[in-house]
């Protein structure tokens, strides 16, 4: 029995190593991925309750030569707390301002709006209003084209802070998105400080939608909320037509999922909107 524990303790150890030795070495090739910019962004199409497309949603892929294309779950979190967060996160707003510049040079897309992904410690970043500014006139593009996603954890942080930097922004003129909304906590009072213009009902809510009552009352309640505020709301995570039509009823007016299209490359996406204006 005692040489079994041992052996038990010995594998663990050594289940253990392997963990740590995989962090270490992910870590080790996201510093180079960072270093050389080898990241790809994807884009999944928003459309408004006709199905033309309004716009998109950047998501970011990491190409690995082993593991193929690296979803962010797997690499956002490594990236958060080893702060690479930060230079992925302006290289993200960089190549989103210079899409919606190359954009502009076509009427098929002029007016579309792109939205990107902000983590919280690229928020809290001193010159993050700057960035964001530059970007902006280095690409020479209507600023209130680029959307950037928040979420409430996010923004509930420090609220002095907060509406600072959101002030400051709404300044340059982008427009903001309150993602997975609902899934945190916060009211009316507090929402109606930041100068949101979206709300983005989690795609939580939506999966059910159609079988459980709740999940419906929750998402008519973020739209009555959000109606009272003057503020757009976009469902993500529509996957059926059935979801599509409830929401719809239920006064929602930009969706974003599978049912229209998965995230693409830009190749993809603009192919897929000259050929067919109606998602
Ligand atoms: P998110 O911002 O909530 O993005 C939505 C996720 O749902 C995306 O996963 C998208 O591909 C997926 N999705 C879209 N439509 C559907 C659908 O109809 N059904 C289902 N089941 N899923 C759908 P993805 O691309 O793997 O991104 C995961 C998360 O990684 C994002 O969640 C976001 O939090 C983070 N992320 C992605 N790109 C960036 C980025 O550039 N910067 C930062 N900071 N985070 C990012
Ligand atoms: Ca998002
Ligand atoms: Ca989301
Ligand atoms: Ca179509």
């Amino acid at each position: 029995a005692k040489e079994a524990g041992r052996n038990t303790l010995r594998f663990f150890n050594q289940d253990m190593q392997d963990i740590i030795n995989v962090r270490a070495s992910l870590e080790h090739e996201l510093r180079i991925a960072v270093d050389k910019s080898h990241f790809e962004l994807y884009y999944q199409v928003q459309v408004n309750a006709a199905k033309q497309a309004l716009g998109a949603e950047a998501l970011i892929r990491w190409p690995h030569r082993k593991h193929g294309l690296v979803s962010p779950g797997k690499f956002i979190p490594l990236a958060e707390v080893t702060g690479l967060i930060v230079p992925i996160g302006r290289w993200v707003v960089e190549t989103a301002c210079a899409q919606l510049g190359e954009w502009q040079k076509d009427a098929l897309t002029r007016d579309l709006s792109l939205a990107v992904n902000v983590s919280a410690l690229q928020f809290r970043q001193s010159d993050f209003v700057t960035q964001v500014q530059a970007a902006v006139q280095r690409h020479a593009i209507p600023p209130s084209l680029l959307k950037l996603e928040l979420t409430e954890s996010l923004l509930q942080e420090d609220i002095d802070i907060t509406v600072a930097t959101m002030t400051a922004l709404k300044e340059v003129g982008v427009q903001f998105s309150l993602d997975d909304f609902g899934t945190g906590y916060s009211s009316l009072q507090y929402l109606k400080q930041l100068p949101l213009n979206q709300f983005k009902i989690d795609q939580s809510f939506v999966r059910d939608i159609t079988t459980n009552s709740s999940d419906e009352a929750i998402v008519k309640t973020i739209i009555s909320m959000a109606q009272t505020l003057h503020i757009e709301v976009i469902a993500e995570g529509v996957e059926t037509e059935e979801q599509r039509q409830l929401l719809l009823a239920c006064g929602c007016t930009v969706f974003q999922g599978y049912l229209f299209s998965k995230p693409v490359p830009m190749d993809e996406f603009e192919a897929m909107l000259r050929d067919d204006q109606n998602m």
